[in-house]
């Protein structure tokens, strides 16, 4: 299939790497000459504006890095809903505010053609192994026609409504992983400080009920797990300032139906402490939040 991929940067360029080893052709565009050009090698055309990409596409795929520069691709001058002539089946990957998703659909189904939002759950890792999860936000219709052109960048697909639903799956899914990364890294420090090494108590929470995702597969104290972020200095993964991003429509989500998130606000003022305490930990892992709760120099504070 013919196909256009704007945004080629730590998600985008793998995941289009692996489209053209099922052997699409991809033409890709990138505000970074460097990036856009960074296909090349693997048989990729390059386009200098994002029209160009997509004049002949069947279908577009955008991974970009926030609401604004999706706004602006799709809906901006020489957008993609600006002056294409053929209509291309529109798939947003982003992980943008499911308000930005119905913008850009409304607009997008109101000029003729197929839109969904299809943020990702797999990180970078998942990218390059074709590994993705898929929250598809679309008609039923157009989620069977993108679905398997999907599974060839990722290992499922999931339909979860009509248009931004996709991004709203995304958002409490992130929102969730935040809440359980806190909360293991909080206990594994509680357990050493108490004389229980982290690797116990992890091996004994991996066989009770305390046992999680972030305990048994992402671990943040390092060395527990000997693949881990946590393990590597907490680099790769999922980066703290990706997450806050993310929390942060979680809480803008909350507020527009006035919904109370107590732990979800709690995670984002932790990722943001976090954050604050060292410039450097936006780019780490989220696991090293675990640092928040290791201090420096222990002092005992009266009960
Ligand atoms: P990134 O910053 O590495 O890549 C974004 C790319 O978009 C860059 O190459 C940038 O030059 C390009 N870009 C910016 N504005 C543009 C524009 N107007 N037109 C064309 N190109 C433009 O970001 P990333 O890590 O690849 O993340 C992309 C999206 O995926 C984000 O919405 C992020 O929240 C989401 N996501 C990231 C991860 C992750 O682990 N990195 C995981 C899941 C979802």
């Amino acid at each position: 299939m013919k196909i256009a991929f704007i945004g080629i940067g730590n998600m985008g360029a793998p995941m289009a790497r692996n489209l053209l080893r099922r052997g699409h052709s991809i033409t890709a565009f990138d505000v970074s000459t460097s990036a856009r050009s960074s296909l090349e090698p693997d048989g990729a055309k390059t386009a200098s504006t994002v029209r160009e990409a997509a004049i002949d596409a069947e279908m577009v795929f955008t991974m970009l890095p926030n609401g604004a520069c999706v706004e602006q691709t799709y809906l901006g001058e020489g957008g993609l809903l600006d002056g294409l002539v053929q209509r291309p089946v529109l798939v947003d990957c982003s992980t943008v505010s499911p308000q930005t998703a119905a913008l850009v659909s409304t607009e997008g189904k109101r000029r003729g053609f197929s839109v969904a939002d299809a943020p990702v759950s797999g990180g970078v890792m998942g990218a390059h192994a074709g590994t993705l999860t898929f929250m598809v936000g679309s008609d039923s219709s157009v989620f069977n026609e993108i679905r398997n052109v999907l599974l060839d960048m990722g290992k499922t697909a999931f339909h979860a409504g009509g248009n931004g639903a996709g991004q709203m799956a995304k958002i409490c899914n992130n929102m969730l992983a935040a809440i359980l990364m806190a909360g293991t890294a909080e206990v594994l420090a509680l357990a050493e400080r108490n004389g229980v090494s982290a690797a116990a108590i992890t091996e004994i929470i991996n066989a009770s009920t305390g046992g999680n995702f972030m305990s048994q597969r992402w671990n943040p104290w390092p060395g527990v797990q000997a693949d881990s972020p946590a393990s590597n200095e907490f680099k790769g993964g999922f980066q703290v300032g990706l997450m806050i991003k993310d929390l942060g429509l979680a809480m803008n989500c909350a507020h527009s139906v006035s919904a109370s998130v107590p732990l979800g606000s709690l995670a984002k003022n932790l990722m943001v402490m976090h954050a604050q305490t060292d410039a450097n930990n936006l780019t780490k892992d989220i696991s090293s939040i675990q640092t928040l709760y290791v201090p420096k120099s222990p002092r005992e504070i009266p009960a």
